[in-house]
């Protein structure tokens, strides 16, 4: 009764992860862009879909043979671009695995193993994080639905508490609901916020300082006239400059006035697994929810985040209908009560596999090195003139600038002129954004590999692109 798929299984396995070996092992060498762009990629995998393909193994060869041409080195040790974890090996063998397993993890039953691992899994990522152990984790996508899944289990503890059970009865005729949040907040928070019927646009966004943190005499002033059902939102990790809120000062100002406090840590939360770190984050195990990433600064492979819960019961009657929101057996988990899907991935092989390899220490190790390597580019190309580290380097992140002593527009042109240079000759990576009103190049170190080797070369790099930039006359 052997189906020949299932015979072939292994040798074709075999042969994918040999593929994907020699992917990673040329990791370093590699230039870090595409050699194919998006066009010349459709090309590549455009074709008639056949009646009958071509057999398994020449399939992956060729998928393989297509696709690679067309990726960027995300996985690279000098990849800098938006804030990208590097899929550590482990975890990427633990996902294979979990591939071939094909478990369905949405409930106890069906899979007790992912359920498990997701239990285990969960209580060492809040030791690690420093969080109240009662708290309930979902393992989801990513930091934006985590984020989502938070501020679900937020919306319905607030509106109960005026009377209300949005989960039942939707939010016409709801008591409005008032949600604060800093106005350098990630745009995928304002994403949740819309997906929850709470508007992107209607919220109350806090003035924030030249880091991006909340101002705490603004957030002060809009609690004060703030009334009803109470969401503050507040952030560990700011995607420009890696800052975090004074969550010693903001939490209790906001709990005081019966706020629910969440927080989006999507990278900067794990400052907590560092002593040298903690202290940025000091405060932060105070609020209600907290949203934050594996597929980030964990090195998990995509897709992975957490939704973190103090209130067990709020979380799951955000997520959950019927009466299974409440407790039922002591002890058992069904992944699905935590997270918008039921079908799902068994997310929590590859989280346990990586926190079991790496360990507490490890971990800080993690967050220490990419912290240094920050450091440590910043240090360099500062002694450029001409070129601004625009943040306090005290995360992963920093920002730069090129042509400090130009007129702002001349240095904003200078500035996409170097991420350009730096673009097209593929040492490295590192892209532009706009931080309040101006251009700048970002660099994020959130990859295991990247040392103080790897960031010295970045360093030089980012001084050869800014000289051929600046002594280009295409302006
Ligand atoms: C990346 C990020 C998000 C969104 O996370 P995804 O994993 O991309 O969904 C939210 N907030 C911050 C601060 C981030 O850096």
């Amino acid at each position: 009764m052997s189906d020949p798929a299932n015979a072939g299984a292994k040798a074709l396995f075999l042969k994918a992860a040999g593929i994907a070996g020699d992917f990673r092992a040329r990791l370093g060498e590699h230039l870090h862009k595409p050699s194919r762009d998006y066009a010349a990629s459709l090309d590549a995998f455009s074709g008639e879909l056949p009646d009958f393909g071509p057999p398994m193994d020449e399939v992956l060869e060729d998928l393989a043979k297509r696709a690679e041409p067309g990726l960027h080195l995300m996985a690279g040790p000098r990849f800098f671009g938006w804030v990208i974890g590097g899929s550590h090996p482990i975890g990427v063998a633990a996902d294979i695995l979990t591939s071939a397993w094909s478990q369905n993890a949405g409930n106890h039953i069906a899979t007790p193993s992912a359920s498990a691992a997701e239990t285990i899994a969960a209580g060492w990522m809040l030791d690690l994080l420093g969080l109240p152990p009662e708290c309930s984790v979902g393992f989801v996508t990513g930091a934006t639905i985590a984020n989502f899944t938070c501020l679900a289990a937020a919306r319905g503890a607030v509106l109960r508490e005026h009377g209300w059970d949005p989960d039942s009865r939707g939010l016409f005729g709801a008591p409005p609901i008032n949600v604060l949040i800093g106005d350098d907040a990630h745009t995928t928070v304002f994403s949740a916020l819309q997906f929850l019927g709470l508007g992107h646009d209607r919220v109350q966004r806090i003035a924030t300082d030249d880091e991006g943190r909340i101002l705490r005499e603004a957030m002060q002033r809009a609690l004060e006239t703030a009334d009803g059902p109470l969401i503050v939102i507040l952030q560990a990790g700011q995607i420009n400059t890696g800052a975090c809120d004074d969550f010693s000062a903001l939490v209790p100002l906001a709990k005081a006035r019966g706020a629910w406090v969440h927080i989006d840590g999507a990278f900067g939360l794990w400052a907590q697994a560092s002593s040298q770190r903690q202290a940025l984050t000091a405060g932060v195990e105070r609020a209600d929810s907290w949203a934050t990433d594996g597929h980030k600064w964990l090195q998990t492979p995509y897709d992975c985040g957490y939704a973190i819960v103090r209130d067990e019961v709020a979380h799951r009657r955000a997520m959950t209908i019927a009466a299974s929101f409440l407790p039922v057996s002591e002890g058992e988990r069904d992944p699905s009560h935590y997270v918008p899907e039921l079908s799902r991935r068994a997310r929590g092989f590859a989280t346990w596999a990586i926190l079991r390899h790496l360990g507490r220490k490890g971990v800080a190790d993690l967050v220490n090195r990419a912290c240094a390597s920050a450091k440590h580019i910043a240090a360099i190309v500062s002694k450029e003139p001409g070129i601004a580290v625009m943040n306090e380097v005290v995360l992963n992140q920093v920002v730069l600038r090129f042509g400090a002593d130009l007129t702002a527009d001349e240095a904003d042109a200078l500035t996409d002129r170097t991420i350009a240079a730096v673009q097209s000759q593929g040492v490295i990576f590192a892209g532009g954004a706009l931080w309040h009103g101006m251009r700048v190049m970002r660099i994020s170190v959130t990859n295991y590999q990247t040392d103080a080797d790897q960031a010295g070369i970045a360093g030089q790099e980012i001084i050869r692109a800014y000289r051929a930039a600046r002594s280009s006359t295409t302006d």
